[in-house]
């Protein structure tokens, strides 16, 4: 991409409403802004980002067995009287009249109109399991949105939500979802620690909820010190495998969100580190909750009716664009992991107009988009300062800075955003640099 014709309005002042560090920076590089409270539209920039999140997790998702849908971002009240929740949803949920007088909302979540779809569907138990996911904006009408997309009134979440024929199947069903979304977070180069969490309106008995360690986090945790640099391998997972020991692993250390930590669990001999996070992900185990009242039921092998059992499993995909940045910044800004960076590699011109800088910049982006490298070229006609401190406010993993001085010695430098290294490469060296054979 040429930094010429890419829409991304930077901006000079440092937004005065923006309390946490990646609002700041997702303000400053113009990958958001905020349409109302809450609400935001994702500029190039950001769009870039929160596609690669959902790519993903969209990959991990059908890795792991579960098949996409899409459902509408409007539902029916219908469905959330039956189930209970269209009274006990309370504020947060945005209530809209249609031109019949029909009583519709804005999906908070979509338990609800999952279920309807099974119950339509599916009747025997030779049908199961089945785990269906999908993409989509949700609206919640929080009462202190805030910190950007972190808390944000209209968010993009991943959902899936799982169907059993009973409790030791569908436990196995959690089981998938846990590992998947360790998987995930990995993927996109984020420690996620799951953690014992409390199941909230949604009901049910087992939860976790996966945090990203953050100061700036908004949930409280309580940690056992092991588990913080704990990562099971992972490797060569396969999802029709009983996944519970892999799960025990992380389960076994201790592990709580506020709301699930008892103060005498500090007297067990652990060491308990008590700190902040992000909440990336939750799942839920709720068996019968919704499928009892909403009547969603199958025939088991011996042609009795079941309700099915159940779990839902979110993750915040809009959110974790802000926790990426979270995790992944320094003073001169973003620091983007490779995983997710929006182009891995950035050329910087530092004197466009100059005959020979012109040609070998350009010379390089064609050679680099020949071989395949996701690669931004600033060729704008801005002073070197200003374009150096803005390939480090946009934190790609690698810059090329190429100028007058390097042209005439024909030595490049090659700095890495992370750990601020810069190496002088003949050209190449560079070539070599970035697998290129000619
Ligand atoms: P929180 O405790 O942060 O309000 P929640 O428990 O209400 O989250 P869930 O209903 O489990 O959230 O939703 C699944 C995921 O969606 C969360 O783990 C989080 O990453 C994301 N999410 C929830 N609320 C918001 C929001 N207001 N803005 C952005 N992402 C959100
Ligand atoms: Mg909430």
């Amino acid at each position: 991409m040429l930094l010429s014709k890419f829409f991304m309005p930077v901006l000079k002042e440092v937004p005065k409403d923006a309390e946490i560090i990646s609002h700041v920076l997702m303000l400053r590089t113009g990958m958001i802004q905020q349409s109302s409270s809450g609400i935001y539209s994702w500029l190039p920039l950001g769009k870039i980002v929160l596609e690669k999140i959902i790519d993903i997790c969209r990959k991990e998702m059908k890795e792991a067995g579960a098949n996409e849908i899409l459902m509408p971002t409007l539902q029916s009240a219908d469905i959330w009287k039956q189930s209970g929740r269209y009274e006990d949803y309370g504020k947060e949920m945005l209530r809209i009249k249609d031109r019949n007088d029909r009583d519709l909302l804005y999906g908070p979540t979509n338990e609800e109109l999952v279920t309807e779809i099974f119950r339509t569907h599916v009747k025997s138990y030779k049908q199961l399991p089945l785990n269906l996911f999908h993409i989509q904006w949700k609206f919640r009408d929080e009462l202190r949105p805030r910190f950007g997309v972190m808390r944000g009134r209209e968010f993009l979440m991943k959902d899936a939500y799982s169907f059993d024929i009973d409790y030791a199947s569908s436990i196995k069903s959690y089981n998938v979802m846990f590992i998947s979304y360790m998987q995930l977070f990995k993927k996109m180069g984020l420690k996620a620690i799951p953690m014992k969490a409390d199941t909230g309106p949604i009901g049910g008995e087992l939860s976790h909820e996966f945090i990203i360690i953050a100061e700036t986090g908004e949930s409280e945790v309580y940690v056992e010190d092991n588990l913080l640099n704990f990562q099971s391998s992972l490797e060569n997972i396969n999802y029709n495998d009983d996944l519970q020991k892999e799960v025990d692993k992380y389960t076994s250390f201790y592990a709580a969100t506020e709301e699930k930590y008892d103060p005498n669990d500090h007297k067990k001999n652990l060491n308990l580190v008590q700190t902040r996070g992000i909440e990336v992900g939750h799942i839920f185990h709720f068996g019968q909750k919704y499928s009892i009242p909403m009547n969603a039921s199958v025939n088991d092998s011996e042609g009795k009716s079941i309700s099915t059992y159940m779990g839902s499993y979110g993750v915040g995909l809009s959110r974790l664009v802000g926790a990426v940045i979270e995790a992944n910044h320094d003073n001169d800004g973003i620091v983007w992991p490779k995983e997710v960076t929006p182009w891995s590699y950035n050329i910087i011109n530092l004197k466009s107009g100059d005959h020979t800088c012109d040609e070998i910049c350009s010379n390089l982006y064609t050679l680099m988009k020949e071989n395949s490298l996701s690669v931004l070229y600033d060729d704008t006609s801005e002073r070197a300062g200003a374009k150096l401190a803005k390939a480090d406010l946009i934190g790609l993993p690698y810059q090329i800075i190429i100028g007058p001085k390097g042209v005439k010695d024909k030595l490049f430098d090659v700095k890495n955003r992370k750990s601020g290294d810069v190496s002088k490469l003949s050209y190449n060296e560079l070539l070599n640099f970035l697998n290129i054979k000619l």
